[in-house]
């Protein structure tokens, strides 16, 4: 795994730099919630199950405040669920994304390969404190292929990842599908398949 300083990752305030979005997932949290994956993560973890997410480059740069539009606009989103790519490189978007969300009723959750105690470290990326202080959930640590678990009933992928549930609300609520897959067919006719093991697909083949 490489040593984790610093993000390459240059974009204008305010933007998120971002891989996909669905709504209505119900194979990524608690009930049904928007999905946002992040484009960019250092970690090069083997058997990552979104490689395509690893580049910092530009895929789909979006206004904060146009992405929480969307998530609103469908009121079947209880919550929204980061996940990546690596969500705490874009922890100061993401948080002030969670701020326009929680006011409305939808709950918090985001996956990361960092672990909780690194997040609260100084070798944290910047602005961590402040996402961390938005979460009602977070899924930490990186995958570790040797550690695999590869149950489609299990809440992580790898034995070392932990669930901490910072809002109590939640705790009964552990029980996402996480043994089903979804295919989102958008509006431009492209599919995103996502589901067990947190694998999110991009095909554009309709
Ligand atoms: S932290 Fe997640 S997105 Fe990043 S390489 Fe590892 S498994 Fe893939």
């Amino acid at each position: 795994m490489k040593m984790i300083l610093e993000t390459p990752l240059k974009i204008l305030p305010g933007y998120l730099n971002i891989m996909g979005y669905v709504d209505e997932s119900e194979v990524n949290g608690p009930d049904r919630r928007a999905v946002v994956w992040v484009q960019g993560c250092l970690r090069e973890c083997p058997g990552c199950f979104n490689p395509a997410s690893w580049s910092f480059t530009e895929n789909q740069f979006i206004a904060v405040e146009d992405l929480a539009e969307k998530i609103l606009q469908n009121p079947r989103n209880q919550g929204v669920t980061f996940s990546g790519g690596e969500p705490f490189w874009q922890a100061e978007n993401l948080a002030k994304l969670a701020q326009l969300l929680k006011p409305k009723g939808l709950n918090i959750m985001s996956f990361t390969g960092f672990t909780l105690e690194e997040l609260k470290s100084e070798k944290a990326p910047p602005h961590s404190q402040e996402l961390l202080a938005e979460l009602d959930l977070l899924i930490d640590g990186p995958y570790l292929e040797q550690l695999a678990i590869n149950d489609p009933t299990s809440l992580v992928s790898s034995k070392n990842q932990r669930v901490h549930v910072f809002n109590p609300a939640l705790q009964d609520k552990l029980n996402w599908a996480s043994d089903q897959m979804e295919i989102h067919i958008l509006k431009d006719g492209s599919r995103i398949i996502t589901g067990f093991r947190g694998a999110m697909g991009l095909d554009n083949s309709s």
